[in-house]
């Protein structure tokens, strides 16, 4: 059972501080070797992605006048696109749920059509994600099976969520003629449409807490709902990539009880050529600098680097990594 630790600290305060170092004027020396520029894929600037990977990237950063790395971020659809992305060579990293880099490694969903990927490595895990189902209050929309029948936002195409909402469709024998609609909205797009009435209900797989659950639930009357039963207790028992949540009371306004439900590993991953040495000082500058990680968003808290050096990582690990785990005895 995953335990989400609460923060008393606003994850926009987070978000503008992530932004701001992001923007910040570059300010390294001038270097005699050439910038090695890389990007992270991320999310929706309103989910955790986003600041997650602003704050590996500022860590990183803060080393440029040794290493002249310099690394940014690019805002994305999610998980999907990100492995996409990187497959393509578009991009040098990305966060992704552990049960799609599971899928892309073995060819399997959204992925089937390409078949088993061998390209894929992985760098780390990171933190915790909920597969969160937000609701109106006049909806009346109380557990996982009321939804048949409403107004569903199911995620757009290349989110994780997307892909986590078709397995748990799959899993309850529903398609999308269940719903009364179905919508395929961004992630950064859902709160607002929940709020002025477009759509009964959203789902995001997603860290906490966040600026967007917080938006769908400041703005008008709205819950997280338990997302439970015996077909979603069946998917957590035969995947080891996902697992019971249970979040505490009291995160987002309207929802003082625990919400319980289950959840995924947001994950680092990167190209097999992505170069050693930046894989290396991008995974030192976070594990050195942990401390400091943590306190950079309040779902990064509770990160352990034990877990961090094995969990949800189904991609063989890219030998930057690998290399760093050997050198502090993290992994054989
Ligand atoms: N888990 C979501 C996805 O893969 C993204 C969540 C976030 O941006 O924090 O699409």
């Amino acid at each position: 059972m995953v335990e989400i630790s609460l923060r008393a600290k606003s994850a926009f305060a987070v978000l503008a501080f992530v932004l701001v170092v992001l923007f910040m004027p570059d300010s390294a020396p001038a270097q005699s070797r050439e910038n090695n520029f890389v990007t992270i894929g991320t999310g929706s600037v309103t989910g955790v992605y986003y600041p997650a990977g602003g704050s590996i990237c500022y860590l990183l950063n803060r080393e440029r006048a040794r290493h002249a790395i310099r690394c940014s971020v690019e805002s994305s659809s999610g998980s999907v696109e990100n492995i996409k992305n990187i497959l393509s060579g578009d991009i040098d990293f990305g966060i992704v749920q552990s049960d799609t880099q599971y899928q892309a490694v073995n060819g399997l969903s959204g992925f089937a059509a390409s078949g088993p990927n061998d390209q894929l490595r992985s760098v780390m895990s990171l933190y915790y994600e909920s597969f969160t189902l937000v609701a109106r209050t006049d909806s009346n929309i109380k557990s996982l099976s009321d939804l048949p029948g409403k107004r569903v936002n199911i995620g757009n195409i290349g989110s994780g969520q997307r892909g986590t909402m078709e397995i748990v469709m799959q899993a309850m024998g529903w398609g999308k003629d269940t719903f009364a609609e179905t919508h395929e909205l961004k992630a950064s797009d859902q709160s607002r449409a929940l709020c002025d009435g477009t759509i009964d209900a959203m789902v995001y797989m997603v860290g906490h807490p966040n600026a967007s659950i917080k938006e769908a639930t400041a703005l008008c009357d709205s819950v997280l709902v338990d997302v439970g039963g015996p077909e979603i207790s069946r998917l957590v028992n035969e995947n080891e990539y996902y697992s019971p949540v249970s979040m505490p009371g009291g995160m987002y306004r309207g929802t003082a009880g625990e919400t319980n439900t289950f959840g995924v590993g947001a994950t680092l991953v990167a190209n097999y050529n992505a170069s050693e040495e930046v894989v290396y000082e991008l995974t030192k500058a976070v594990f050195e600098n942990i401390e400091i990680f943590r306190e950079l968003h309040p779902a990064f808290s509770t990160v352990d680097i034990k877990k961090m050096t094995s969990e949800g990582l189904s991609a063989p690990l890219h030998p930057g990594a690998l290399k760093y785990y050997r050198e502090k005895g993290f992994l054989k």
